[in-house]
Protein backbone atom coordinates (compact mmCIF):
# COMPACT_ATOMS: atom_id res chain seq x y z
CA UNK A 1 0.00 0.00 0.00
CA UNK A 2 1.36 3.10 -0.38
CA UNK A 3 2.00 5.84 2.49
CA UNK A 4 -0.60 8.16 1.76
CA UNK A 5 -3.35 5.21 1.53
CA UNK A 6 -2.32 4.12 5.30
CA UNK A 7 -2.68 7.49 6.74
CA UNK A 8 -6.13 7.29 4.87
CA UNK A 9 -6.94 4.20 6.28
CA UNK A 10 -5.63 4.54 9.60
CA UNK A 11 -7.50 8.06 9.66
CA UNK A 12 -10.73 5.87 8.61
CA UNK A 13 -10.23 3.74 11.57
CA UNK A 14 -9.61 5.91 14.09
CA UNK A 15 -13.04 8.39 13.27
CA UNK A 16 -15.14 5.39 13.47
CA UNK A 17 -13.74 3.37 16.26
CA UNK A 18 -14.75 5.47 19.63
CA UNK A 19 -12.51 8.13 21.09
CA UNK A 20 -11.70 6.20 24.64
CA UNK A 21 -11.04 2.99 22.77
CA UNK A 22 -6.98 2.93 21.72
CA UNK A 23 -6.44 1.67 18.61
CA UNK A 24 -3.11 -0.81 18.13
CA UNK A 25 -2.29 -0.76 14.69
CA UNK A 26 -0.89 -4.34 13.72
CA UNK A 27 1.71 -3.94 11.47
CA UNK A 28 2.75 -7.60 11.17
CA UNK A 29 4.49 -8.86 7.97
CA UNK A 30 4.38 -4.73 6.61
CA UNK A 31 7.86 -2.93 6.42
CA UNK A 32 9.21 -0.35 9.00
CA UNK A 33 7.87 2.41 6.28
CA UNK A 34 4.55 1.20 6.95
CA UNK A 35 5.17 1.93 10.67
CA UNK A 36 6.79 5.39 9.80
CA UNK A 37 3.36 6.18 7.33
CA UNK A 38 1.07 5.21 10.38
CA UNK A 39 2.96 6.70 12.97
CA UNK A 40 2.93 10.17 11.04
CA UNK A 41 -0.92 10.03 10.64
CA UNK A 42 -1.50 9.71 14.46
CA UNK A 43 -0.99 5.98 15.28
CA UNK A 44 1.18 5.35 18.94
CA UNK A 45 1.09 1.50 19.51
CA UNK A 46 1.72 -1.09 17.08
CA UNK A 47 1.17 -4.83 17.10
CA UNK A 48 3.47 -7.58 16.14
CA UNK A 49 3.23 -11.42 16.68
CA UNK A 50 6.33 -12.34 15.77
CA UNK A 51 9.37 -11.56 18.22
CA UNK A 52 12.47 -11.46 15.68
CA UNK A 53 10.20 -9.01 13.37
CA UNK A 54 9.32 -6.83 16.44
CA UNK A 55 12.77 -6.35 17.57
CA UNK A 56 13.58 -5.53 14.41
CA UNK A 57 11.27 -2.84 13.44
CA UNK A 58 12.09 -1.24 16.68
CA UNK A 59 15.87 -1.12 16.13
CA UNK A 60 15.26 -0.22 12.70
CA UNK A 61 13.52 3.15 14.14
CA UNK A 62 15.19 3.99 17.21
CA UNK A 63 19.42 2.62 15.77
CA UNK A 64 21.32 5.16 15.21
CA UNK A 65 23.08 4.48 12.57
CA UNK A 66 19.68 3.75 11.17
CA UNK A 67 19.78 7.08 9.00
CA UNK A 68 15.86 7.10 10.40
CA UNK A 69 15.03 10.37 11.84
CA UNK A 70 15.26 7.89 15.51
CA UNK A 71 12.53 10.20 16.87
CA UNK A 72 9.52 7.76 17.95
CA UNK A 73 9.90 8.58 22.00
CA UNK A 74 6.15 7.84 22.42
CA UNK A 75 6.25 4.83 19.89
CA UNK A 76 5.04 1.81 22.02
CA UNK A 77 5.56 -1.96 20.59
CA UNK A 78 2.52 -4.37 21.65
CA UNK A 79 3.38 -8.15 21.58
CA UNK A 80 -0.08 -9.67 20.42
CA UNK A 81 0.65 -12.96 19.90
CA UNK A 82 1.83 -16.28 21.61
CA UNK A 83 5.13 -15.59 23.14
CA UNK A 84 7.29 -17.88 23.66
CA UNK A 85 9.52 -18.04 26.72
CA UNK A 86 12.76 -18.21 25.74
CA UNK A 87 12.44 -14.91 23.27
CA UNK A 88 11.16 -12.89 26.41
CA UNK A 89 14.47 -11.58 26.78
CA UNK A 90 14.49 -9.81 23.35
CA UNK A 91 11.62 -7.49 23.87
CA UNK A 92 11.97 -6.98 27.77
CA UNK A 93 13.90 -4.09 27.61
CA UNK A 94 11.48 -1.77 25.40
CA UNK A 95 8.15 -3.65 25.14
CA UNK A 96 4.95 -1.58 25.76
CA UNK A 97 2.31 -4.49 26.21
CA UNK A 98 2.34 -8.05 26.07
CA UNK A 99 -0.95 -9.47 25.23
CA UNK A 100 -1.01 -12.87 24.98
CA UNK A 101 0.18 -14.65 28.35
CA UNK A 102 -1.37 -17.64 28.89
CA UNK A 103 1.05 -19.71 31.49
CA UNK A 104 1.91 -18.94 34.80
CA UNK A 105 5.39 -20.53 33.25
CA UNK A 106 5.61 -17.05 31.02
CA UNK A 107 4.80 -14.76 33.98
CA UNK A 108 7.80 -16.05 35.70
CA UNK A 109 9.75 -15.69 32.91
CA UNK A 110 8.59 -11.76 31.79
CA UNK A 111 9.06 -11.17 35.60
CA UNK A 112 13.14 -12.23 35.58
CA UNK A 113 13.69 -10.28 32.69
CA UNK A 114 11.52 -7.24 33.21
CA UNK A 115 13.97 -7.01 36.75
CA UNK A 116 17.09 -7.74 35.14
CA UNK A 117 16.07 -4.40 32.79
CA UNK A 118 14.54 -2.70 36.22
CA UNK A 119 11.44 -2.25 34.76
CA UNK A 120 8.29 -3.46 34.83
CA UNK A 121 6.21 -4.56 32.40
CA UNK A 122 2.56 -4.66 31.48
CA UNK A 123 0.81 -7.60 30.24
CA UNK A 124 -2.99 -8.69 29.41
CA UNK A 125 -3.79 -12.22 29.91
CA UNK A 126 -5.24 -13.95 27.15
CA UNK A 127 -8.31 -15.86 27.90
CA UNK A 128 -9.92 -18.72 26.11
CA UNK A 129 -13.24 -17.83 24.91
CA UNK A 130 -13.63 -18.86 21.08
CA UNK A 131 -15.48 -22.19 20.26
CA UNK A 132 -12.08 -23.41 17.90
CA UNK A 133 -9.96 -25.31 19.91
CA UNK A 134 -6.55 -23.74 17.97
CA UNK A 135 -7.15 -20.65 19.79
CA UNK A 136 -5.05 -20.36 22.89
CA UNK A 137 -5.65 -18.55 26.15
CA UNK A 138 -6.38 -19.45 30.42
CA UNK A 139 -9.63 -21.16 31.22
CA UNK A 140 -11.39 -19.36 33.82
CA UNK A 141 -10.24 -21.88 36.44
CA UNK A 142 -6.68 -21.14 35.03
CA UNK A 143 -6.95 -17.50 35.19
CA UNK A 144 -8.17 -17.92 39.12
CA UNK A 145 -4.69 -19.50 39.99
CA UNK A 146 -2.92 -17.34 38.13
CA UNK A 147 -4.90 -14.27 40.23
CA UNK A 148 -3.89 -16.11 43.57
CA UNK A 149 -0.49 -16.18 43.07
CA UNK A 150 -0.22 -12.74 41.55
CA UNK A 151 -2.16 -11.13 44.70
CA UNK A 152 1.03 -13.34 46.79
CA UNK A 153 3.05 -10.74 45.02
CA UNK A 154 4.60 -13.96 43.07
CA UNK A 155 5.52 -11.65 40.18
CA UNK A 156 6.58 -8.04 41.26
CA UNK A 157 8.11 -7.00 38.17
CA UNK A 158 4.95 -7.77 36.03
CA UNK A 159 1.93 -5.34 35.66
CA UNK A 160 -1.47 -7.11 35.07
CA UNK A 161 -3.45 -4.16 33.33
CA UNK A 162 -6.52 -6.63 32.03
CA UNK A 163 -7.76 -9.37 30.08
CA UNK A 164 -7.18 -9.85 25.97
CA UNK A 165 -9.04 -12.14 24.06
CA UNK A 166 -10.19 -13.93 20.29
CA UNK A 167 -13.60 -14.67 19.04
CA UNK A 168 -14.24 -17.62 16.94
CA UNK A 169 -13.53 -16.60 13.12
CA UNK A 170 -17.21 -17.26 11.88
CA UNK A 171 -20.17 -14.63 10.32
CA UNK A 172 -22.14 -15.76 13.10
CA UNK A 173 -22.09 -12.34 14.98
CA UNK A 174 -24.43 -13.67 17.76
CA UNK A 175 -21.88 -16.08 18.41
CA UNK A 176 -18.84 -13.74 18.25
CA UNK A 177 -20.92 -11.50 20.73
CA UNK A 178 -21.68 -13.88 23.31
CA UNK A 179 -17.94 -14.80 23.63
CA UNK A 180 -17.08 -11.17 23.87
CA UNK A 181 -19.59 -10.90 26.13
CA UNK A 182 -18.25 -13.42 28.51
CA UNK A 183 -14.65 -12.06 28.40
CA UNK A 184 -16.60 -8.74 29.35
CA UNK A 185 -17.86 -10.43 32.04
CA UNK A 186 -14.86 -11.73 33.76
CA UNK A 187 -13.20 -8.23 33.20
CA UNK A 188 -15.93 -6.35 34.78
CA UNK A 189 -15.80 -8.64 37.96
CA UNK A 190 -12.07 -8.23 38.66
CA UNK A 191 -11.08 -4.56 37.48
CA UNK A 192 -12.18 -3.05 40.48
CA UNK A 193 -10.56 -4.97 42.85
CA UNK A 194 -7.33 -5.29 40.58
CA UNK A 195 -7.05 -1.89 39.34
CA UNK A 196 -7.08 -3.43 35.54
CA UNK A 197 -7.77 -0.54 32.91
CA UNK A 198 -7.14 -2.53 29.73
CA UNK A 199 -10.12 -5.35 27.88
CA UNK A 200 -8.04 -5.86 24.47
CA UNK A 201 -10.71 -8.08 22.02
CA UNK A 202 -11.62 -6.81 18.45
CA UNK A 203 -9.75 -7.27 14.71
CA UNK A 204 -10.48 -5.59 11.51
CA UNK A 205 -13.81 -8.10 11.03
CA UNK A 206 -15.02 -7.73 14.41
CA UNK A 207 -14.12 -4.91 16.40
CA UNK A 208 -17.47 -3.36 16.21
CA UNK A 209 -19.24 -6.27 17.85
CA UNK A 210 -16.01 -6.16 20.66
CA UNK A 211 -16.31 -2.91 21.31
CA UNK A 212 -20.09 -3.09 21.13
CA UNK A 213 -19.62 -5.47 23.79
CA UNK A 214 -16.67 -3.19 26.20
CA UNK A 215 -13.86 -3.45 24.59
CA UNK A 216 -11.59 -0.29 25.40
CA UNK A 217 -8.48 -1.93 22.89
CA UNK A 218 -8.87 -2.50 19.42
CA UNK A 219 -6.01 -4.83 17.31
CA UNK A 220 -6.26 -3.72 13.51
CA UNK A 221 -4.29 -4.87 10.83
CA UNK A 222 -6.05 -5.18 7.41
CA UNK A 223 -8.02 -2.13 7.86
CA UNK A 224 -4.77 -0.09 8.38
CA UNK A 225 -2.34 -1.85 6.31
CA UNK A 226 -4.23 -3.51 3.71
CA UNK A 227 -4.05 -7.36 3.13
CA UNK A 228 -1.49 -9.47 4.25
C1 LIG B 1 -3.04 -10.33 13.10
C2 LIG B 1 -3.71 -10.09 14.41
C3 LIG B 1 -4.64 -9.04 14.56
C4 LIG B 1 -5.06 -8.13 13.43
O1 LIG B 1 -5.82 -8.82 12.49
P1 LIG B 1 -6.59 -8.04 11.30
O2 LIG B 1 -7.67 -8.96 10.96
O3 LIG B 1 -5.59 -7.84 10.23
O4 LIG B 1 -7.09 -6.76 11.86
C5 LIG B 1 -5.19 -8.86 15.81
N1 LIG B 1 -4.86 -9.64 16.86
C6 LIG B 1 -3.97 -10.64 16.74
C7 LIG B 1 -3.65 -11.47 17.94
C8 LIG B 1 -3.37 -10.90 15.52
O5 LIG B 1 -2.50 -11.91 15.42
Amino acid sequence: MEGSDIAKQWNEVRAQVPADVHVVAVSKTKPVSAVEQAYSAGARSFGENRVQELVGKHEALTHPDSGRPSDYPDLSWHQIGTLQKNKVKYIAPFVGLIHAVEQPALLDEIDKRAAANKRTISVLLQLHIAQESSKFGLSESELTVILEQLESGLWPHVEVKGLMGMATFTDDRAQVAREFQGLRKLFDQFKGPLGWDTLSMGMSGDWHIAVDNGSNMVRIGSSIFGQR
